[in-house]
């Protein structure tokens, strides 16, 4: 905004950010909890947070960036244990998270967002569609000409690919239209 004014979405310290979550400390001291700015759905900006894998802070940095550029609006980022860690409600919710210790819905494989190596933005534009059809988070439709929606060939979907990130939009087994990780090299 031309004052200057940024809405503060989320002001937690690391301890809160984590607070409840059954991560083993491994994992837990490669997390950061980082500050991105968005231009939200209401045309102001607002600052937000994230719990990332320390590696990956400098590309969502530089991504957050470049939506805010962009004038891609993001509806709020707020760390997910502000949900009791439930995926469901911070999706209904229309949040933008990225750590959250638990399993890839359905599986009993680990997902990235256990470590910090995945990102979800905007759920409630971008659903994801399981195998079944269902679309996640229920009710939501994805209209790809709105603003805050990823497609193909998005600005921002190409900038996460340079990156070296993975988008949930080109999953087969499911289209996860808001998620993005990057996986250990190692
Ligand atoms: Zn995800």
């Amino acid at each position: 905004m031309a004052d200057g004014r940024v809405i503060e979405d989320s002001a937690m310290d690391f301890a809160q950010a984590v607070a409840g979550t059954e991560a083993p400390p491994q994992i837990l001291e490669n997390l950061r909890l980082i500050d991105v700015f968005y231009r939200g759905f209401d045309g102001c900006r607002h600052k937000g947070q994230l719990v990332v894998h320390r590696d990956l802070a400098p590309d969502l940095l530089e991504i957050f960036a470049l939506m805010e550029r962009q004038r891609f609006p993001v509806a709020r980022a707020v760390p997910i244990v502000f949900f009791g860690w439930s995926d469901e409600a911070s999706m209904a919710a229309d949040n933008s998270s990225a750590f959250n210790y638990r399993l890839i819905a359905g599986t009993s494989r680990l997902s990235q967002h256990a470590l910090g190596r995945a990102v979800d933005i905007n759920p409630w534009e971008n659903p994801a569609m399981d195998p079944a059809g269902r679309i996640l988070p229920a009710g939501a439709l994805r209209r790809p000409a709105q603003p805050g929606t990823f497609t193909e060939e998005h600005p921002l979907v190409r900038a996460f690919r340079e990156k070296g990130w993975d988008w949930g939009g080109d999953f087969t087994h499911i289209r996860d239209y808001h998620h993005f990780e990057k996986s250990d090299p190692g």
